[in-house]
């Protein structure tokens, strides 16, 4: 009988982020501490807290050299999210918070992002960007209340796996990128 060593997996689940700092993630799970008191659902862990900026899906693991050169020519500035907006999707139950006025910086990092991988023949989504942070699932919604507003300094973009757990998605940080 042949002995298999345990192996990298070929294929992946990935997505580019933004990935809070402590003090941003502190404060996105307290808004979500409070949306949930008013929508309920499933709030989100702490550590599940990002803003996705371009969703890979399923991926070969030996593609993940041209990604990194995909996002290796993005050239944008570091720059501050203000987050200050609580929403509601219907469509999929989701409870989430975002920014009513989005920085150019942050149009810029996602245009960039997803036109390099669109060229590079990745699958890239064409709705339109949302830049949102999902706090709560499987939620009823209602009224909007207000919540605090959240300064996120963007200093940096990462590459990110998704793993399904029984609680919901673990994710790990695979690589991170610097703004200018
Ligand atoms: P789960 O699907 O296990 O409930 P999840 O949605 O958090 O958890 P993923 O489906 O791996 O985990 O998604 C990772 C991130 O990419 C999430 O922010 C999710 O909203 C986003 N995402 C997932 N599918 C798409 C898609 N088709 N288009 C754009 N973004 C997506
Ligand atoms: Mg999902």
């Amino acid at each position: 009988m042949t002995e298999t060593a345990p192996s990298a997996p070929d294929s992946l689940r990935l997505f580019f982020a933004l990935w809070p700092d402590d003090a941003t993630r502190d404060a996105l799970y307290r808004t979500g501490t409070w949306l949930h008191q008013h929508w309920g659902g499933r709030l989100m862990r702490a550590d599940t807290l990002h803003i996705t900026l371009a969703f890979l899906g399923s991926t070969p693991a030996d593609q993940m050299g041209t990604l990194v050169a995909c996002a290796d020519t993005v050239q944008t500035d570091a720059f501050d999210l203000i987050l200050d907006q609580a929403g509601y999707w219907r469509h999929n139950r989701i409870g989430w918070f975002g920014a009513s006025q989005t920085p150019p910086q942050h149009i810029d990092l996602v245009s960039a992002l997803n036109a390099a991988l669109q060229v590079a023949g990745f699958p890239v989504d064409a709705r339109p960007h949302v830049p949102h942070v999902t706090l709560l699932r499987k939620s009823a919604g209602g009224e909007v209340p207000a919540c605090e507003r959240v300064n996120w300094p963007v200093n940096d973009f990462v590459l990110v796996a998704s793993r399904t757990a029984s609680d919901g998605a673990r994710y790990e940080v695979l690589r991170r990128w610097p703004l200018g």
